[in-house]
Protein backbone atom coordinates (compact mmCIF):
# COMPACT_ATOMS: atom_id res chain seq x y z
CA UNK A 1 0.00 0.00 0.00
CA UNK A 2 1.53 3.59 -0.33
CA UNK A 3 0.49 6.52 1.11
CA UNK A 4 0.83 10.06 0.48
CA UNK A 5 0.57 12.38 3.40
CA UNK A 6 -0.70 15.68 1.75
CA UNK A 7 -0.16 17.80 4.90
CA UNK A 8 2.76 17.60 6.70
CA UNK A 9 4.35 20.47 9.23
CA UNK A 10 7.46 18.95 9.28
CA UNK A 11 9.12 21.89 9.78
CA UNK A 12 7.61 22.37 13.69
CA UNK A 13 10.03 22.54 16.27
CA UNK A 14 8.95 19.58 17.71
CA UNK A 15 10.47 17.59 14.38
CA UNK A 16 14.08 19.19 15.19
CA UNK A 17 16.13 16.35 17.08
CA UNK A 18 14.55 13.68 15.22
CA UNK A 19 13.04 14.50 11.97
CA UNK A 20 15.02 11.38 10.40
CA UNK A 21 13.45 8.53 12.51
CA UNK A 22 10.24 10.15 12.28
CA UNK A 23 10.76 9.81 8.35
CA UNK A 24 12.04 6.29 8.43
CA UNK A 25 8.56 5.15 10.56
CA UNK A 26 6.65 6.63 7.68
CA UNK A 27 8.49 5.13 5.16
CA UNK A 28 7.71 1.76 7.12
CA UNK A 29 3.97 2.38 7.24
CA UNK A 30 3.97 3.04 3.77
CA UNK A 31 4.39 6.52 3.12
CA UNK A 32 6.06 7.07 -0.39
CA UNK A 33 5.66 10.72 -0.60
CA UNK A 34 4.57 13.52 1.82
CA UNK A 35 3.88 17.59 1.32
CA UNK A 36 5.19 19.82 3.75
CA UNK A 37 3.24 22.48 4.55
CA UNK A 38 4.32 25.57 4.41
CA UNK A 39 2.12 28.17 6.33
CA UNK A 40 4.20 31.16 7.21
CA UNK A 41 7.02 32.63 5.48
CA UNK A 42 9.55 31.50 7.63
CA UNK A 43 7.64 28.71 7.67
CA UNK A 44 7.81 27.87 4.17
CA UNK A 45 11.72 28.97 3.58
CA UNK A 46 11.66 25.79 6.34
CA UNK A 47 9.85 23.67 4.07
CA UNK A 48 11.48 23.98 1.06
CA UNK A 49 14.89 23.36 2.54
CA UNK A 50 13.23 20.26 3.70
CA UNK A 51 12.09 19.43 0.55
CA UNK A 52 15.57 20.25 -1.28
CA UNK A 53 17.11 17.46 1.58
CA UNK A 54 14.84 14.94 0.93
CA UNK A 55 14.46 14.98 -2.44
CA UNK A 56 11.82 12.91 -4.55
CA UNK A 57 10.18 12.49 -0.98
CA UNK A 58 9.52 15.39 0.53
CA UNK A 59 7.97 18.23 -1.12
CA UNK A 60 6.33 21.79 0.14
CA UNK A 61 3.84 24.14 -0.10
CA UNK A 62 4.58 27.72 0.00
CA UNK A 63 1.80 30.65 2.05
CA UNK A 64 0.91 32.31 4.71
CA UNK A 65 -1.70 30.89 7.12
CA UNK A 66 -4.86 33.20 8.16
CA UNK A 67 -3.07 32.98 11.34
CA UNK A 68 -0.18 34.72 10.07
CA UNK A 69 -2.15 36.81 7.63
CA UNK A 70 -0.24 40.49 8.58
CA UNK A 71 3.02 38.65 6.87
CA UNK A 72 1.34 39.10 3.54
CA UNK A 73 3.18 42.34 3.12
CA UNK A 74 4.63 43.76 -0.68
CA UNK A 75 7.74 42.11 0.79
CA UNK A 76 5.94 38.99 2.26
CA UNK A 77 4.38 38.86 -1.28
CA UNK A 78 7.97 38.80 -2.98
CA UNK A 79 8.93 36.06 -0.82
CA UNK A 80 6.64 33.99 -1.96
CA UNK A 81 7.01 34.19 -5.24
CA UNK A 82 9.94 33.42 -5.12
CA UNK A 83 9.44 30.61 -3.35
CA UNK A 84 7.06 29.33 -5.68
CA UNK A 85 10.00 29.47 -8.54
CA UNK A 86 11.37 26.23 -6.55
CA UNK A 87 10.79 23.23 -8.78
CA UNK A 88 10.36 21.33 -5.13
CA UNK A 89 7.18 24.33 -4.13
CA UNK A 90 3.91 22.58 -5.56
CA UNK A 91 1.38 24.80 -4.53
CA UNK A 92 0.39 28.06 -2.67
CA UNK A 93 -0.69 27.50 0.41
CA UNK A 94 -1.56 27.13 3.53
CA UNK A 95 -3.71 29.87 2.63
CA UNK A 96 -7.58 30.81 3.44
CA UNK A 97 -9.92 31.97 6.19
CA UNK A 98 -9.98 31.06 10.12
CA UNK A 99 -13.06 32.65 11.83
CA UNK A 100 -12.49 30.32 14.49
CA UNK A 101 -9.45 31.45 16.74
CA UNK A 102 -9.42 35.00 14.58
CA UNK A 103 -6.02 35.59 15.52
CA UNK A 104 -5.84 38.34 12.67
CA UNK A 105 -8.46 41.07 12.05
CA UNK A 106 -11.32 39.43 9.58
CA UNK A 107 -9.93 41.85 6.85
CA UNK A 108 -6.04 41.43 6.84
CA UNK A 109 -7.01 37.34 6.54
CA UNK A 110 -8.70 38.59 3.85
CA UNK A 111 -6.38 40.83 1.92
CA UNK A 112 -3.71 37.97 2.41
CA UNK A 113 -5.92 34.95 1.20
CA UNK A 114 -6.66 37.28 -2.19
CA UNK A 115 -2.91 38.39 -2.22
CA UNK A 116 -2.04 34.07 -2.23
CA UNK A 117 -5.74 33.18 -4.81
CA UNK A 118 -4.42 36.03 -6.92
CA UNK A 119 -0.79 34.65 -6.69
CA UNK A 120 -1.53 30.89 -7.55
CA UNK A 121 -3.81 32.40 -10.82
CA UNK A 122 -0.71 34.09 -11.82
CA UNK A 123 1.48 31.11 -11.32
CA UNK A 124 -1.45 28.29 -12.56
CA UNK A 125 -0.13 26.32 -9.20
CA UNK A 126 -2.89 24.43 -6.98
CA UNK A 127 -3.43 26.25 -3.68
CA UNK A 128 -4.23 24.37 -0.20
CA UNK A 129 -6.79 25.79 1.53
CA UNK A 130 -7.38 26.07 5.25
CA UNK A 131 -11.24 27.47 6.10
CA UNK A 132 -12.67 27.20 9.45
CA UNK A 133 -16.27 29.08 10.97
CA UNK A 134 -15.58 31.00 7.86
CA UNK A 135 -17.89 29.09 5.00
CA UNK A 136 -19.52 31.50 3.42
CA UNK A 137 -16.91 34.56 3.18
CA UNK A 138 -14.59 31.46 1.71
CA UNK A 139 -16.99 30.33 -0.46
CA UNK A 140 -17.52 33.81 -1.75
CA UNK A 141 -13.57 34.84 -2.65
CA UNK A 142 -13.09 31.30 -4.14
CA UNK A 143 -15.92 32.33 -6.15
CA UNK A 144 -14.21 35.09 -7.57
CA UNK A 145 -11.02 33.39 -8.77
CA UNK A 146 -13.76 31.22 -10.11
CA UNK A 147 -12.03 29.67 -13.32
CA UNK A 148 -8.28 30.92 -13.01
CA UNK A 149 -7.49 28.63 -9.83
CA UNK A 150 -6.70 25.14 -11.87
CA UNK A 151 -7.18 23.34 -8.39
CA UNK A 152 -7.97 23.78 -5.15
CA UNK A 153 -8.01 21.31 -1.93
CA UNK A 154 -9.83 22.11 0.96
CA UNK A 155 -7.26 20.62 3.45
CA UNK A 156 -8.52 19.13 7.04
CA UNK A 157 -12.29 19.73 5.76
CA UNK A 158 -14.05 19.44 9.35
CA UNK A 159 -17.32 20.87 7.67
CA UNK A 160 -21.36 19.98 7.96
CA UNK A 161 -22.57 17.75 4.73
CA UNK A 162 -23.72 20.78 3.08
CA UNK A 163 -20.27 22.22 2.91
CA UNK A 164 -19.23 19.65 1.78
CA UNK A 165 -21.12 19.49 -1.28
CA UNK A 166 -20.64 23.35 -1.38
CA UNK A 167 -17.31 22.35 -1.86
CA UNK A 168 -17.80 19.47 -4.19
CA UNK A 169 -19.75 21.78 -6.54
CA UNK A 170 -17.12 23.88 -7.13
CA UNK A 171 -14.64 20.99 -7.87
CA UNK A 172 -12.87 21.15 -4.88
CA UNK A 173 -10.67 18.58 -3.30
CA UNK A 174 -10.54 17.56 -0.22
CA UNK A 175 -8.38 16.86 2.21
CA UNK A 176 -9.39 14.27 5.49
CA UNK A 177 -7.10 14.49 8.80
CA UNK A 178 -7.39 12.32 11.97
CA UNK A 179 -10.22 15.04 12.74
CA UNK A 180 -12.36 12.02 11.44
CA UNK A 181 -11.41 9.59 14.66
CA UNK A 182 -12.18 12.53 17.30
CA UNK A 183 -14.99 11.52 19.31
CA UNK A 184 -16.12 14.74 20.30
CA UNK A 185 -16.12 16.74 17.11
CA UNK A 186 -15.83 14.07 14.07
CA UNK A 187 -18.72 12.02 14.22
CA UNK A 188 -20.53 13.95 11.35
CA UNK A 189 -17.58 13.33 9.51
CA UNK A 190 -17.68 9.65 9.93
CA UNK A 191 -21.44 9.95 7.82
CA UNK A 192 -20.36 11.97 4.86
CA UNK A 193 -16.95 10.97 3.87
CA UNK A 194 -18.49 8.21 1.28
CA UNK A 195 -20.08 11.32 -0.19
CA UNK A 196 -16.49 12.20 -1.36
CA UNK A 197 -15.79 10.91 -5.13
CA UNK A 198 -12.35 8.99 -4.98
CA UNK A 199 -10.90 11.31 -7.50
CA UNK A 200 -11.31 14.27 -5.18
CA UNK A 201 -9.99 12.87 -1.91
CA UNK A 202 -6.79 13.02 -0.05
CA UNK A 203 -5.54 12.34 3.35
CA UNK A 204 -3.27 13.81 5.66
CA UNK A 205 -1.76 13.86 9.24
CA UNK A 206 -1.70 17.98 9.80
CA UNK A 207 1.19 16.48 11.82
CA UNK A 208 2.24 17.06 14.64
CA UNK A 209 -1.44 18.30 15.44
CA UNK A 210 -4.60 16.57 15.34
CA UNK A 211 -3.09 12.95 16.88
CA UNK A 212 -6.07 10.55 16.16
CA UNK A 213 -7.49 9.85 19.76
CA UNK A 214 -8.29 6.43 18.28
CA UNK A 215 -4.50 5.19 17.81
CA UNK A 216 -4.04 2.52 20.25
CA UNK A 217 -1.89 2.27 22.36
CA UNK A 218 -2.02 6.00 22.72
CA UNK A 219 1.62 7.70 22.43
CA UNK A 220 2.79 9.17 26.06
CA UNK A 221 3.73 12.57 23.96
CA UNK A 222 0.47 14.86 22.28
CA UNK A 223 2.71 15.18 18.83
CA UNK A 224 1.17 13.30 15.84
CA UNK A 225 3.50 12.26 12.92
CA UNK A 226 2.92 10.47 9.75
CA UNK A 227 2.89 7.15 10.52
CA UNK A 228 -0.54 8.00 11.56
CA UNK A 229 -1.21 8.29 8.41
CA UNK A 230 -2.37 4.68 8.06
CA UNK A 231 -4.60 4.61 10.97
CA UNK A 232 -6.15 7.94 9.39
CA UNK A 233 -6.40 5.69 5.99
CA UNK A 234 -8.59 2.52 7.87
CA UNK A 235 -10.93 4.83 9.67
CA UNK A 236 -11.48 6.56 6.34
CA UNK A 237 -11.59 3.52 4.91
CA UNK A 238 -13.97 1.75 7.02
CA UNK A 239 -16.58 5.07 6.88
CA UNK A 240 -16.61 5.12 2.78
CA UNK A 241 -17.01 0.82 2.77
CA UNK A 242 -14.29 0.23 1.44
CA UNK A 243 -10.90 -1.67 1.59
CA UNK A 244 -8.19 0.52 3.44
CA UNK A 245 -6.46 -1.06 -0.61
CA UNK A 246 -9.03 0.66 -2.27
CA UNK A 247 -8.98 4.06 -0.12
CA UNK A 248 -5.47 4.10 -0.19
CA UNK A 249 -5.12 3.45 -4.23
CA UNK A 250 -7.33 6.33 -5.32
CA UNK A 251 -6.23 9.28 -2.66
CA UNK A 252 -2.47 8.51 -3.49
CA UNK A 253 -3.64 8.91 -7.63
CA UNK A 254 -5.26 11.76 -6.90
CA UNK A 255 -2.47 13.29 -4.58
CA UNK A 256 -0.48 12.20 -7.74
CA UNK A 257 -2.71 14.10 -10.03
CA UNK A 258 -3.18 17.33 -7.75
CA UNK A 259 0.22 18.11 -7.16
CA UNK A 260 1.77 16.64 -10.13
CA UNK A 261 4.24 14.18 -8.33
CA UNK A 262 5.83 10.96 -10.10
CA UNK A 263 4.85 7.90 -9.64
CA UNK A 264 7.02 6.14 -7.61
CA UNK A 265 6.75 2.36 -8.56
ZN1 LIG B 1 -4.98 24.28 8.48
Amino acid sequence: MELIDIGANLGHDSFDNDLDAVLERARTAGIVQMMVTGASREGSEKALSLAKAYPGFLYATAGVHPHHAIEVTAEGEQQLRILQGNPEVLAVGECGLDYYRDYCPRPAQQRAFERQLQLAADLGKPVFLHQRDAHADFMAMMREFDGRIVKAVVHCFTGTRQELFDCLDAGFYIGITGWLCDERRGLHLREIVSNIPGNRLMIETDAPYLLPRTVVPKPSHRRNEPMYLKHILQELARDRGQSPEQTAAESTGTAREFFGLADTR
